[in-house]
C-alpha cells in the first residue's frame, strides 16, 4: 500500500491539491482505459467538495461546480473521459444506487469522486485511491492511500503543494 500524509494550509491549497490529483487520475484512467474510483472521506466541512471543485476545474470545466448534495451525482463529460462527482450524504438506501444505474458509471473511461462512500454499503467497487480529510481549526490534514498509484507519484503531489 502506497501512502502519503500532507497538510493543506488554506482553501486555495485544497483546490490546488484537487488540481494535482486530477492530472494524476485522468492520465491514469486514460492509460488504463477504465473507470477509476477515488473515495473522499471526512466530516462535513473537511474539504471534500472544495477538493472536487479543484479537480473538475483542472479538467477544463469553466462553469460553476455544483455540490451534488441533492442530485447525488453531477456528470462532467470531457473529450476523452468523464468525471462523476458523487455526494452520498443524503442517500437513504444503498438500493437507490441500483436504480441510478451505478454500474454504468463504472464501465466507462472515467474518474468517479465519491463523498461519503460508506453510505453505499458495498455497492461500490474497491477504491483505487482513498483520500481522508481531517478538519483542523485553520487547516486540513490529508492522508492518501492507494495500491495503484506509485509512491513517487504520491510524493510528487505532496512536493507540488
Ligand atoms: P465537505 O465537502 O467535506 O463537507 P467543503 O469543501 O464543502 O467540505 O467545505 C470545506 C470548508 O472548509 C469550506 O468553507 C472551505 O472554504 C474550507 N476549507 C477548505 N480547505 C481548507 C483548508 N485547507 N484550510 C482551511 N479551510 C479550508
Ligand atoms: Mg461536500
Amino acid at each position: 500500500m502506497q501512502t502519503v500524509s500532507l497538510s493543506l494550509l488554506n482553501e486555495h491549497k485544497t483546490v490546488e491539491f484537487g488540481s494535482l490529483m486530477s492530472k494524476l487520475c485522468t492520465s491514469l484512467c486514460l492509460k488504463l482505459k477504465r473507470s477509476l474510483l477515488v473515495t473522499l472521506e471526512g466530516d462535513l466541512g473537511a474539504g471534500k467538495t472544495t477538493f472536487s471543485r479543484g479537480f473538475i476545474k483542472a479538467c477544463g470545466f469553466s462553469d460553476v461546480v455544483r455540490s451534488p448534495t441533492y442530485t447525488l451525482v453531477e456528470t462532467y463529460d470531457f473529450d476523452l473521459y468523464s468525471v462523476y462527482h458523487f455526494d452520498l450524504y443524503r442517500l437513504l438506501d444503498p438500493e437507490e444506487l441500483e436504480y441510478m444505474g451505478i454500474r454504468d458509471y463504472f464501465s466507462k473511461t472515467s474518474v468517479s469522486l465519491v463523498e461519503w462512500p460508506d453510505k453505499a454499503e458495498g455497492m461500490l467497487p474497491e477504491p483505487d485511491i482513498r483520500i481522508y480529510f481531517t478538519y483542523k481549526a485553520d487547516t486540513r490534514d490529508i492522508v492518501i492511500e492507494s495500491e495503484l498509484v506509485e509512491q513517487s507519484e504520491l510524493d510528487a503531489v505532496k512536493a507540488g503543494l
